[in-house]
Order: C-alpha cells, then sequence, then structure tokens
C-alpha cells in the first residue's frame, strides 16, 4: 500500500511538473493522470481531501448517492463522497476501494465530453427553450451548471439500466418558456436541474424506479397529473416522488 502512495506520488509530481513546463514529454508517456479536454485532476483524491478537485470529482459521482440521498457538491471529501465513488468503481467493474486514482479519473475521462457533458447526453438537449440558458430563476451560468450535473445523474440512471438510450425530451426553461407550456410555477424546469424522460425501451415505471438510487429528490411519473406521458427527474428541497401507477 505505502509503495502504491509512493508510486501516486512521484506520479502526481511528474504530471505537476510537465504541466508546470508544458513539455509534453513525461506526461505524454505517463498516462496515471492523463489529461483531459474537460478536466484534469492531478493527485488522487480520498476521504478527508478538500479542494475544487474535490468538487469536480463530486460533481462525476453525483449519480451515486444511494437510494434517496444526494451527494452534497461541497468540495470536501467525507464518508458520503466516499461511498458515492465506491458505487461508481462498482458501477464500472473497478476496484472499490473509495479512493479516486488514476483507474478512476481514466474512466471519468473517458465518460466525459470536452464541455464536462457526460458522453451520452448534450447541453442541447437539456435546454430547448433557448441558446444561453437565461431567462430563468436562477442565472444563467448556475442554470447551465445545474444541468450539468442533471446530466452526469443521467448518466448513472442511464448506465443503471443497461446503457440503452435515455431520451430527454426537455430540461432548462425561462420563466416565458415555462408559462408557454403551461408549467408550474414553481417548476424545477427555470433552475435547470430538471429533465423529462421518454419511455425508450427501458419504459418509464423502470426509469422512475430506478431514478431513486440516481440523486433525484424530484420524480414525477404515471399516475401523477400530467404525467402520463413522461418521467420528470429533478432537484428540490426535500423529496417529492410520485409515479403512482409504478408504485413510486
Ligand atoms: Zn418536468
Amino acid at each position: 500500500m505505502l509503495r502504491r502512495i509512493l508510486l501516486l506520488l512521484v506520479a502526481g509530481l511528474l504530471a505537476c511538473t510537465g504541466t508546470a513546463a508544458a513539455d509534453p514529454g513525461p506526461v505524454a508517456q505517463d498516462d496515471i493522470h492523463a489529461m483531459d479536454g474537460c478536466y484534469t485532476w492531478s493527485r488522487s483524491l480520498s476521504q478527508g481531501a478538500s479542494g475544487e478537485d474535490v468538487r469536480q470529482l463530486q460533481i462525476r459521482v453525483s449519480g451515486y448517492p444511494g437510494y434517496g440521498a444526494v451527494v452534497a457538491l461541497d468540495g470536501q471529501f467525507g464518508a458520503a463522497t466516499r461511498s458515492a465513488v465506491v458505487r461508481f468503481q462498482q458501477a464500472y467493474g473497478l476496484v472499490a476501494d473509495g479512493v479516486a486514482g488514476p483507474a478512476t479519473f481514466a474512466k471519468v475521462y473517458a465518460l466525459q465530453d470536452d464541455d464536462c457533458t457526460p458522453v451520452h447526453f448534450t447541453y442541447g438537449e437539456l435546454n430547448r427553450c433557448n441558446s444561453d440558458w437565461s431567462g430563468g430563476k436562477v442565472s444563467a451560468t448556475q442554470a447551465k451548471a445545474n444541468a450539468r450535473v442533471t446530466m452526469w445523474k443521467l448518466e448513472a440512471l442511464r448506465h443503471a439500466l443497461g446503457d440503452r438510450p435515455l431520451t430527454v425530451n426537455g430540461g432548462f426553461r425561462s420563466v416565458s418558456c415555462n408559462s408557454a407550456v403551461g408549467g408550474s410555477a414553481t417548476s424545477r424546469h427555470m433552475y435547470g436541474d430538471a429533465a423529462d424522460l421518454g419511455a425508450g425501451v427501458q419504459g418509464f415505471c423502470a426509469i422512475a424506479k430506478q431514478a431513486r438510487y440516481h440523486g433525484f429528490t424530484e420524480i414525477l411519473g404515471p399516475g401523477y397529473p400530467d404525467h402520463d406521458d413522461h418521467v420528470h427527474t429533478a432537484l428540490r428541497s426535500g423529496q417529492l416522488w410520485s409515479a403512482p401507477n409504478c408504485g413510486v
């Protein structure tokens, strides 16, 4: 174990040195902390760590909080973050030690596009209202950031349901877009964290049930008024799960 830690430390130093010197040589030959177009971690992370790199990790594992829970995006690597990392590692067949090291980051890099969205979802799918994320109940920057977290949760949900396509029919809405479609005055769509999902091959009920494990505190589906033709997932304070026809 100590030897492994030392190796990681040396690898981290090499990666940092390579970056600082802008000399691609050592980094190119050292794929332990490979460079990524979105975000590159320069150290391994385990319980007790804190910082922006922890927060970036928390976003990527936000779909793995466990049943009914939510991963706090606070930059503090505590027990809940460790559990989320373990579930992420288990989901992808990695050594599930709760330490985000080279293998875990390699999987994250493989799962993310250069714009930091997970590979199976796009900002465009999450915003069919406008192009600049403006006019909601939060700033455009916040709405887009919220949508990104939602996409990482959807990536986890999609993976848990067999990695088959998961259709997103709508996400962020400005206040005017929300009014135009008759959305609730308190709709989470105006915050950017909501996604309306099509049935796909999974079916509404499988999606609604599985969503309970992936960080969605708001799940509305078949049997809830106006939700027989989609499953709505979002983040809200408190929990509202209602898809009576699915037993949710
Ligand atoms: Zn909705």
